[in-house]
């Protein structure tokens, strides 16, 4: 199929970016520094999102070769160590896990911080790039085809080109007309998150306790706070949300186990319904797929945008060999396959950890024992899981140079 013709009002840009989420921001920096025009197309970008994201290494990494890192760690506190504490009160507990960044001989594992000042950096960044043409509406209708794509604006402007980058979130508008098929699971648990302070210090560490309903996850922010994203019932959700300040410090102090001591929740408090969405291919018809359009995990060891961020970095690594078409089904090819590893091990492993934690089958939680057990008596085996939680196939690699050590020897 030819794509549409162009009408008079079309513009063509070599590459359209559909959506203004941190993953669409991204994205239109990444391709506008490896040297494209880029066409964004989104709303302005929310003010009022109080949750927090903890960049890991990898993200930080290529937030450094845009020459976001410095603006980023400015408003974030280090993660250096993260903790995983059973606290479900089944018959099969598992012992605390400690991680610690300087056992893979890191400073720290990453950033956490407010996704309102994460957005701000973005937008700042996105609106001094001549290289991106930013445009405050939504794509009504998408037209692919087998040379170009089109976009169809709601304000009645139109725009085609190469490549499309998919970065329209969980519902994906641009992921449908492609013709990509997904699978889904609805977990029926929410997130209720808050930022709190609190008496004793974080010294850096996380805590994700894990219940019967999902993880409760504190990470520090700076200063004497930190963000909590509370997994839970829906109905649950919705009651913590609506507690007086003192019930909620008081339960939050409870289910910290006063680790921190006396608890206080500043205002502002969001109930985020949580799902789980997999796309069958990442790139298809000229459309390439990031973020939570190709994935949607719950918040369970901070993997999401993380991975977003990833897909970023292949997609510009896969497209920056073909500049005069870098939708061309080479490029697209390259990119899905580079993909394919890391977004399924991520999927899968998320998927069924939080499977274990909510089900009543005592081999799913003795599954779960063992290995946690595991990882708690042996530190090569953390050192592996550290490796592979920030970057799929860095622990093999690490392991892969240990072996081959061992062997000179
Ligand atoms: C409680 C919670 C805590 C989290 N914590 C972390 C964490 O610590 N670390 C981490 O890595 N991840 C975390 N995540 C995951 C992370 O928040 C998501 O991965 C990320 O926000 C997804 O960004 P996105 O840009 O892909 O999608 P979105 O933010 O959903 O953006 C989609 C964009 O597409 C736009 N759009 C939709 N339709 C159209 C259209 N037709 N035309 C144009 N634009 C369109 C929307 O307006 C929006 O701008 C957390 C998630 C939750 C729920």
């Amino acid at each position: 199929m030819q794509a549409a013709p162009e009408t008079a009002n079309d513009r063509a840009s070599p590459v359209i970016v559909a959506g203004t989420g941190p993953a669409g921001l991204i994205a239109a920096l990444g391709l506008a520094c490896a040297g494209f025009n880029v066409a964004l197309i989104g709303p302005p970008v929310r003010a009022d999102d109080r949750r927090t994201t903890a960049l890991m290494m990898p993200a930080l990494g290529f937030l450094e070769s845009i020459g976001l890192r410095g603006k980023v760690e400015d408003f974030g506190a280090p993660l250096r160590t993260m903790r995983i504490v059973d606290a479900t009160g089944r018959l099969i507990r598992s012992p605390t896990v400690t991680f610690r960044a300087a056992e893979i001989g890191e400073n720290y594992f990453g950033i956490n911080l407010p996704n309102t000042e994460l957005n701000r950096v973005l937008v700042e960044a996105v609106e001094a790039d001549a290289r991106i043409r930013w445009t405050q509406s939504l794509v009504a209708r998408w037209e692919v085809g087998e040379d170009a794509v089109r976009a169809q604006l709601e304000d009645g402007s139109a725009l085609s080109g190469a490549l499309a980058v998919a970065a329209d979130g969980r519902l994906s508008p641009a992921r449908e007309a492609a013709g990509i098929r997904t699978i889904s699971r609805d977990w029926k648990q929410s997130a209720m998150v808050v930022n709190f302070a609190h008496a004793r210090p974080h010294a850096f560490t996380s805590n994700e306790f894990h219940t019967e309903n999902g993880p409760f996850t504190q990470v520090p922010l700076p200063g004497d706070r930190s963000s909590l994203v509370w997994v839970t019932r829906p109905e649950m959700a919705d009651e913590l949300r609506g507690l007086p300040d003192p019930e909620l410090s008081r339960r939050i102090e409870d289910g910290m186990q006063s680790m921190l001591g006396r608890v206080t929740v500043e205002p502002g408090r969001q109930v985020y319904p949580l799902a789980a969405t997999l796309a069958l291919s990442h790139a298809r018809s000229r459309v390439a797929l990031v973020g939570e359009a190709a994935h949607v995990f719950p918040p369970i060891g901070a993997q999401g945008l993380n991975l977003g961020i990833r897909d970023v970095a292949d997609l510009v690594d896969a497209v920056v060999k073909y500049p005069d078409d870098p939708g061309s089904p080479a490029a697209l090819s390259a990119y899905a396959s580079r993909r394919r590893p890391d977004i399924f091990a991520r999927t899968g492993a998320v998927n069924v950890l939080n499977q274990s934690l909510l089900s009543d089958f005592l081999p799913a939680q003795l599954a779960r024992g063992t290995v946690l057990t595991a990882l708690n008596a042996f530190s090569p085996l953390r050192a592996f899981f550290m490796r592979e939680g920030l970057q799929t196939g860095s622990g093999f690699r690490a392991f892969g140079s240990t072996v081959r050590e061992q062997i000179r020897r």
